[in-house]
């Protein structure tokens, strides 16, 4: 029994009583007055009184009777507020809901249903929700729908439905049964989200994986096909290089200069060559595994002035001053001697490369924590702000234009990059566009086991 039925009761009981009483009363003065003689004025008092007081009952029982009318005349007010709450949550709810009977005929369907399923709410109600599946889903539904009694619950059921004016869409079902007091299913509440979006995404995620695992396979027959090629190319022009040498040493005093000129001309653009094929060999190297880096213990500053005796004449050539300062007279670390060359001859060269006046100057000093400082500046052209991050990305050149007149690959300073970074060191870049460039390179003056990979 509800709440409000048996406060109906309750009052209505009350109710009875005081009638009953006041009932009472009034026989028993009827039966006064009829039995007692009209000349014994004090039974009549009496029964005057007996009216009086049942009156007064009567008039106390009106009163209560009015108080338990307001009283539940609020209830009822209360309560249908709380069903018209209810009602609203139900309404414009964000999400489909619908009630159906036991055999999913629609009974209630809020506004986001009847927009998701394109019908207006009076045809919808009674329509049975199978007539929105497809028809190779809906035997599949039905099998659902008969064992929901006893699975109670199916959650984000995938379907697609379609819509009565023909679009179909994705959608999640969650389905309840709803019970009565003895727990038979009487019905079934059902909530309905259309995921087309999320599934589209889904589905985006799914072929750009696909794509990327394609990509990554492409980028590795790439690298491989680099390597390969690198290789192939690298050993025909060792030995003609060498053969070349040989020449050059027989030649040299040739009594037609001009053939001794020639064979320097085919032996340095050989050998230019074969530090581009390189410089491809270890890019692909370094995609493919990682440097491997073969540590030694030398005087670093031995390094830097052997380096630098070896890249003057590219600075003479082209009349710019190379200054090497190194802050200790010697500096012992223990590194990949020939990979250190590298990034020297990288900066260095670059340098040389992209200035046409004024001084390439190389500094080396020693940090605290066990690190050094390499510092390679130039007057040379400069980077723009914007394009300073980019230049360490491979093949990236600042101006493509500029570049074939400077030539290179573009991957010099990746290759610099990566093996600082296996060095576990730091490259940072600073220029002003026309001023000129500083590269600074630290690194621990001992490369840890951990960073010979
Ligand atoms: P590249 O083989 O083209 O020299 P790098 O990776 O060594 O390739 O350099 C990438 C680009 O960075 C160069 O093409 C150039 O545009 C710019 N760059 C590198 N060093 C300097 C520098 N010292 N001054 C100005 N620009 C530089």
């Amino acid at each position: 029994m509800t709440g409000e039925n048996r406060l109906q009761t309750q009052n209505g009981g009350a109710f009875t009583h005081y009638m009953e009483t006041v009932h009472q009363r009034t026989e028993t003065l009827y039966q006064s007055a009829k039995d007692v003689p009209w000349e014994q004025p004090q039974l009549i008092l009496d029964s005057l009184e007996e009216l009086r007081l049942a009156l007064e009952e009567l008039h106390v029982a009106e009163e209560e009777l009015h108080l338990q009318n307001e009283q539940l005349i609020s209830t009822q007010e209360a309560l249908e507020a709380e069903q018209r709450r209810y009602k609203d949550l139900f309404e414009f709810a964000p999400d489909a809901y619908l009630i159906t009977d036991i055999y999913g005929a629609i009974q209630e369907a809020n506004t986001a249903a009847v927009s998701l399923l394109y019908l207006k709410q009076p045809l919808l109600i009674g329509k049975p929700l199978v007539i929105f599946l497809p028809e190779e889903q809906r035997a599949s539904f039905r099998t659902v729908l008969n064992h929901l009694p006893t699975i109670h619950r199916v959650q984000e059921w995938e379907l697609t439905l379609c819509k009565r004016n023909g679009a179909t869409f994705e959608a999640a079902l969650t389905v309840e049964t709803i019970r009565n007091n003895i727990g038979s299913v009487t019905g079934l509440r059902w909530l309905m989200r259309d995921i087309t979006l999320r599934k589209q995404g889904e589905m985006q995620l799914r072929e750009a994986r696909v794509q990327n695992l394609r990509l990554i396979e492409a980028d590795r027959l790439k690298n491989q096909f680099l390597a390969t090629i690198s290789h192939e190319l690298r050993t025909p022009l060792s030995a003609m290089l060498g053969f070349a040498h040989l020449l050059l040493r027989r030649l040299s005093n040739h009594p037609d200069a001009e053939v001794a000129h020639m064979l320097e001309r085919i032996y340095c653009n050989g050998k230019h060559l074969l530090s581009l094929i390189e410089e491809m060999l270890d890019f692909s190297r370094l995609k493919a595994k990682g440097l491997e880096l073969h540590p030694e213990t030398f005087d670093l500053v031995d390094l830097v002035m052997i380096t630098v005796e070896e890249l003057r004449p590219l600075a003479v050539q082209k009349s710019l001053a190379l200054d090497l300062k190194t802050h200790p007279l010697t500096l012992t670390v223990k590194n990949d001697r020939l990979r250190l060359r590298q990034i020297i001859v990288n900066l260095v060269s670059n340098a040389i490369k992209f200035t046409d006046k004024g001084s390439i100057v190389l500094e080396l000093w020693e940090l605290p924590e066990g690190r050094v400082a390499l510092l390679v500046r130039d007057t040379g052209i400069g980077i723009a702000p914007e394009e300073q991050d980019q230049i360490f990305q491979e093949f990236w050149q600042v101006n493509q234009t500029n570049n074939r007149q400077h030539g290179g690959t573009g991957l010099g300073l990746a290759i610099v990059r990566a093996l600082v970074q296996t060095m576990e060191g730091t490259i940072s870049v600073s220029s002003r566009l026309g001023e000129g460039t500083t590269f600074r390179v630290e690194l621990p003056r001992q490369i840890c086991s951990s960073a010979q990979k």
